[in-house]
């Protein structure tokens, strides 16, 4: 897509847990190539919001657009087919497993089927094109040294980056990230940055849910601040961080 043309159009989406709005009718838009940070404090809504842009959870209300059409009631396979890939708060990082085939999973999903039906039923041929994208992505994102070694024995910027390399195997346009440089160490987070630079060189949008100002003001194109599921700021991160609203949210939170 061109460079701005929207991937995902959140239209007043909301959703409602029991008598809890965890996101009170959120709009805003996500451009390919751009890096937007959805931040605000615990409890925001943010992690709701990506599991309504990927299917894991339904709306309440409202609309998203995928690439500008109404994704109507859709599910994460279809999500994931429409070029939107994430990343997990909490890692699914298998530990046992090679960072090769860590990030194989990501490849396997591409097909149509589950990861349990596909690791069942693939072909060998198969098998070999789809270790072959792995082995691609973690040449992309730096980690080609850690192909054989399992999962559990790399330090955490690293899982992180394998995390985005299996996101990455799916081939998306638009990456949403929930907290990746959460605990990382400072060179990791400048490791994790540069990724991410280079990704939206590369035309990836990304959608970054991340606490840490620093990181994210290095980044982001744009900011978006939810507080109690509702956009209470958006636009240019330097003007949004100064806003009285903001401020007061991150005080009163
Ligand atoms: P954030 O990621 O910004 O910290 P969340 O999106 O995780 O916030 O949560 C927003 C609000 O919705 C919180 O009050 C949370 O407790 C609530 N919430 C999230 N998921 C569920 C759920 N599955 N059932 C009930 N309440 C939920
Ligand atoms: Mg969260």
């Amino acid at each position: 897509p061109a460079h701005g043309s929207p991937l995902v159009t959140l239209d007043k989406a909301r959703k409602q847990f029991g008598g809890l709005v965890a996101v009170n009718d959120v709009s805003f838009e996500i451009g390919a190539g751009e890096i937007i940070g959805l931040i605000g404090p615990n409890g925001a809504g943010k992690s709701t919001t990506f599991d309504l842009i990927t299917g894991v959870t339904t709306l309440s209300g409202g609309q998203i657009r995928l690439s500008g059409r109404d994704a109507g009631v859709h599910r994460p396979g279809d999500v994931a087919r429409q070029g939107v890939a994430r990343t997990f708060q909490h890692a699914k990082i298998f530990p046992d497993m090679t960072a090769l085939e860590n990030a194989a999973l990501g490849a396997h999903l591409r097909g149509n089927a589950g990861v349990m039906r596909s690791f069942l039923h693939t072909e060998r041929a198969e098998e070999a094109q789809i270790l072959a994208e792995a082995d691609r992505q973690l040449e992309r994102v730096g980690l080609a040294e850690a192909r054989d070694r399992p999962a559990g024995d790399l330090p955490l910027g690293q899982l992180r980056i394998l995390e985005i390399a299996r996101a990455l195997a799916l081939d998306p346009n638009l990456l949403l990230l929930d907290e990746p440089a959460a605990g990382l160490r400072h060179g990791e987070k400048q490791q994790l940055a540069d990724l991410l630079r280079k990704l939206r060189a590369e035309g990836v949008a990304i959608l970054l849910v991340e606490h840490d100002m620093s990181f994210v003001m290095e980044l982001v194109d744009r900011l978006v601040v939810l507080d109690f599921g509702t956009v209470i700021a958006e636009g240019d991160p330097h003007k949004v961080r100064n806003d009285p609203a903001v401020i007061a949210a991150y005080l009163g939170g």
